[in-house]
């Protein structure tokens, strides 16, 4: 019987862990289907933890975590949990993929988020053969050649920057002619030479042959449609939050969520579940940075301990 069972690697999740093995707890499994780190080890660069004064790539800021939490104890199965659910006597059944199951005290949810598709036609047909969500790691293949990039949040804006130092050309397509961005990122936008805004058109469609994409087609308010032959698209158009753990077999959620199926927490990143703890991207109003998220997993930690000594 695990102590804890934290499903998600992400700064979340190692932070979590980290605190809790250091904090007494002695069996502590973080099930991570991949290398640990999350999703900010697809990003070009973040300049915005901490402490860390220098601009460095996702994959560099979060290298070292899994060596810290693992000094102190931090068990890593690299392993997909398919769904948790709640026993009589208080305890967790965690089911993994492939057939496996695993009994636990207390569950941390740390899932995070995926990126979400922007449904234009063409986008599935396309994905992987032109149409991307992770610049870091397709970008290179763009090297001197003109690239599109939909969206108008920070993703969007910060992977269009990175993009214009590879390639030739950027168009940034954006329903809107405001962006969601923060004004320090939308003026260097602005101050890119090769960076051309696309604004208050969406893409009706991506056209291409079994070679790949060929071009975007993008239409404005007004109807005018646009051809822009480009070999790839970078779709960074907002997350939707991985959740599919808490589903139990009738459909229903383990815990408490909300519209958008983020896991409702107290400031303790309690859910409405004893034992159940969710942080990070999954947890409502989550400001999704990776120090909150890093936060969000230690408080988390810190309020397990203090669940199973009771
Ligand atoms: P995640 O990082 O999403 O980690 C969740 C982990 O859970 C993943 O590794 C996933 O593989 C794993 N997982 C999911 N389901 C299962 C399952 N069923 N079983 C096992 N494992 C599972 N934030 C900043 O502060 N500054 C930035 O500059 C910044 N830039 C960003 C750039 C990009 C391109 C992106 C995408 C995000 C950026 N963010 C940035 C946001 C930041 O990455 C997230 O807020 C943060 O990573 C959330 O951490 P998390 O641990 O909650 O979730
Ligand atoms: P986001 O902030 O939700 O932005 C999504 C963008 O995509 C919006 O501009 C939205 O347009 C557009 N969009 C949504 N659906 C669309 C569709 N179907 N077709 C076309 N466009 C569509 O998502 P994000 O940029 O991935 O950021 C997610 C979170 O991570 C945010 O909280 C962000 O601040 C954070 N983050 C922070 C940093 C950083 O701190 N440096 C870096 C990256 C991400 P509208 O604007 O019209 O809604």
């Amino acid at each position: 019987m695990l102590d804890l069972a934290i499903i998600g690697g992400g700064p979340a999740g190692l932070s979590a862990g980290l605190y809790a093995t250091r904090g007494g707890l002695k069996d502590v499994v973080m099930y991570e289907k991949g290398l640990p780190g999350g999703q900010i080890t697809q990003s070009s660069e973040i300049e915005n933890y901490p402490g860390i004064k220098e601009v460095v790539t996702g994959m560099e800021l979060m290298e070292p975590w899994p060596e810290q939490c693992m000094r102190f104890g931090l068990k890593h199965e690299m392993k997909e949990v398919t769904r948790v659910t709640k026993n009589s006597d208080e305890t967790f059944s965690i089911y993994i993929a492939g057939g496996e199951e695993m009994s636990a005290k207390s569950v941390l949810v740390c899932t995070g988020s995926t990126p979400r598709r922007a449904g234009f036609e063409g986008e599935d047909e396309f994905f992987g053969k032109g149409v991307s969500t992770c610049a870091t790691c397709d970008g290179f293949f763009y090297k001197n050649k003109e690239v599109a990039v939909l969206g108008g949040g920070d993703t969007a804006l910060e992977e269009a920057l990175y993009l214009s130092n590879i390639c030739s050309k950027v168009y940034l397509i954006h329903r809107r002619d405001a962006f969601r961005a923060s004004p320090t990122t939308v003026e260097k936008i602005r101050q890119a030479e090769n960076i051309e805004l696309v604004l208050n058109s969406s893409i009706k469609k991506v056209y291409g042959d079994n070679m790949g994409l060929q071009g975007v087609i993008s239409i404005d308010k007004q109807g005018h449609e646009r051809d822009i032959k480009v070999p790839g698209i970078f779709v960074f158009v907002g997350m939707n939050v991985n959740n599919s753990v808490i589903k139990q077999n009738d459909g229903t959620f383990l815990c408490d969520t909300n519209d958008s199926g983020e896991i409702i927490v107290d400031l303790n990143m309690k859910t409405s579940v004893a034992g159940l703890y969710a942080a990070g991207d999954i947890r409502i109003q989550a400001p999704k940075q990776v120090v909150c998220a890093a936060g969000d997993g230690a408080t988390a930690a810190i309020n397990i301990i203090s669940y199973i000594n009771e």
